[in-house]
């Protein structure tokens, strides 16, 4: 029954066997389970610079990068002795420590923000940021982009309501209704329905929330000037201007996002979440921004937030490694390899027949499989699923791991070289053949 061709190694098979007894779909976050590509997912062992080794012993070139983190690659030895020094002194203590204030400097030496406050997860840096944008401002809605994902906030997994300037509904079960309620959701790139949530609702609106440059539906940059007017449109009404660099942060520039729109124009966004590089490969993410903002945060001001493994040494301390790793020629070398692949991608689905557009801000791309460009959630939704399933297939067979997802960013390091490289473009034209038969 099973396409041979779909399946993994026999001890990734055993594996997700007992994970699925034991597991819900036998993973610990969705995406990871080829749903949407069929087959099964390979277990990885062990994993070094650009590759990764499954439990079989068989090796990708790896263009997950762990979904962004993995910016110098895996197993950097500077960061892996960083690291070890840290576990050797104790894993958590419960006590602010010194790599929590030399990260927190880092980041708001590279970034728009003035004041920065960790946590675990990008998930519950989103959540912080707009509890403290709520406290802030005294006003309860939120406003953000249909096709960005900010983590699985029970306020931002919402689905548009019937009309633009109505509330939003929840987007999974268990969502109440109560929770998405004082949500509006609007299509990407829009200005004119932004300017029409803010004539309806502008008084009662305490933040939108966007991806700096949206990779959650595919890499969808925002259109010159859009982040200008999403932040002066918020400074006009009152509300603050939330910029997601979770994603984007530290990997697009090596200012993130904004370092190719706002420290160019001349603008800053009043609160900005970060995660992944941040972290290097550990669970750190923070929130920071504007320094009066930020002092409404406990214990100087009244709004809740706190966390036990918050600041965790070894989490920042990886972190804080690989961002003093992150020179402009990390960001130079994985910019350049993303041009090589981004042009060999695209002459091969030519060459095949497939309709592509590839998108990209900074040194972030995506390959849709539809006719461009994509500028919303609404375009993204075109890109043909069965033709990324069979062209994901030949790649995976062909050595290349790419995310099992049509709408996710290909990420690259600085410890993709040359042989990892001219490995993905040897895989090229053989998978695009597969999606044009699919
Ligand atoms: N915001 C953005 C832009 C993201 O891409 C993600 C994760 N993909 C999150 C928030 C949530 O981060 P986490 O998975 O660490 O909760």
């Amino acid at each position: 029954e099973t396409d041979e061709r779909l399946d993994a190694g026999p001890h990734s098979r055993a594996l997700m066997q007992r994970a699925h007894a034991v597991t819900p779909g036998g993973v610990n976050s969705p995406v990871r389970a080829f749903n949407a590509v069929g087959g099964s997912p390979r277990f990885i062992r062990s994993a070094q610079g650009p590759w990764l080794t499954d439990v079989d012993g068989k090796r990708y070139v790896d263009l997950i990068c762990s979904w962004g983190p993995m910016l110098l690659g895996h197993a950097h030895p500077e960061v892996q002795a960083a690291v070890q020094a840290a576990v050797a002194r104790g894993t958590s203590y419960g006590t602010p420590t010194e790599p929590e204030v030399e990260l927190a400097e880092e980041i708001v030496a590279r970034t728009p923000v003035e004041k920065v406050r960790f946590v675990s997860s990008g998930t519950e840096a989103t959540m912080s940021a707009i509890r403290l944008a709520r406290g802030f401002t005294g006003r309860d809605v939120v406003v953000k982009f249909a096709g960005c994902y900010h983590g699985h906030v029970d306020a931002l997994l919402a689905s548009a309501g019937s009309g633009l300037v109505t509330f939003a509904l929840p987007g999974t079960p268990g969502v109440p209704a109560s929770s998405t309620e004082l949500t509006l959701v609007l299509p990407y790139n829009d200005r004119a329905a932004v300017e029409a949530v803010f004539a309806e609702h502008g008084d009662r609106i305490a933040c939108l929330v966007t991806e700096a440059a949206p990779g959650n539906m595919g890499v969808v940059p925002p259109e010159p000037g859009f982040n200008a007017f999403l932040a002066e449109t918020c400074a006009k009404h009152g509300a603050l201007f939330v910029s997601d660099e979770v994603m984007t942060g530290f990997r697009v520039t090596r200012e993130g996002q904004w370092g190719l729109d706002g420290k160019v124009e001349g603008w800053r966004p009043d609160l900005v979440t970060f995660g992944k590089v941040m972290g290097g490969g550990f669970p750190a993410a923070a929130f920071g921004g504007r320094a009066d903002v930020m002092g409404h945060l406990a214990p100087e001001g009244p709004v809740y937030q706190a966390g036990t493994l918050s600041g965790n040494p070894i989490a920042t301390t990886a972190g804080l490694t690989t961002l003093r790793l992150a020179t402009q020629e990390v960001y130079d070398h994985i910019g350049g390899a993303a041009d090589v692949l981004k042009q060999a991608a695209s002459e091969a689905l030519s060459a095949a027949g497939v309709a592509h557009t590839v998108q990209s801000t900074g040194t972030m791309f995506s390959v849709f499989l539809c006719d461009g460009p994509v500028r919303d959630f609404n375009d993204a939704s075109r890109t043909d699923a069965a033709a990324y399933a069979a062209f994901f297939h030949s790649m995976l067979d062909a050595g290349v791991y790419l995310p099992p997802s049509a709408y996710e960013a290909w990420f690259l390091s600085s410890a993709h070289d040359d042989e990892a490289v001219q490995t993905v473009l040897d895989a090229l034209p053989a998978a695009a053949r597969a999606a044009a038969a699919a």
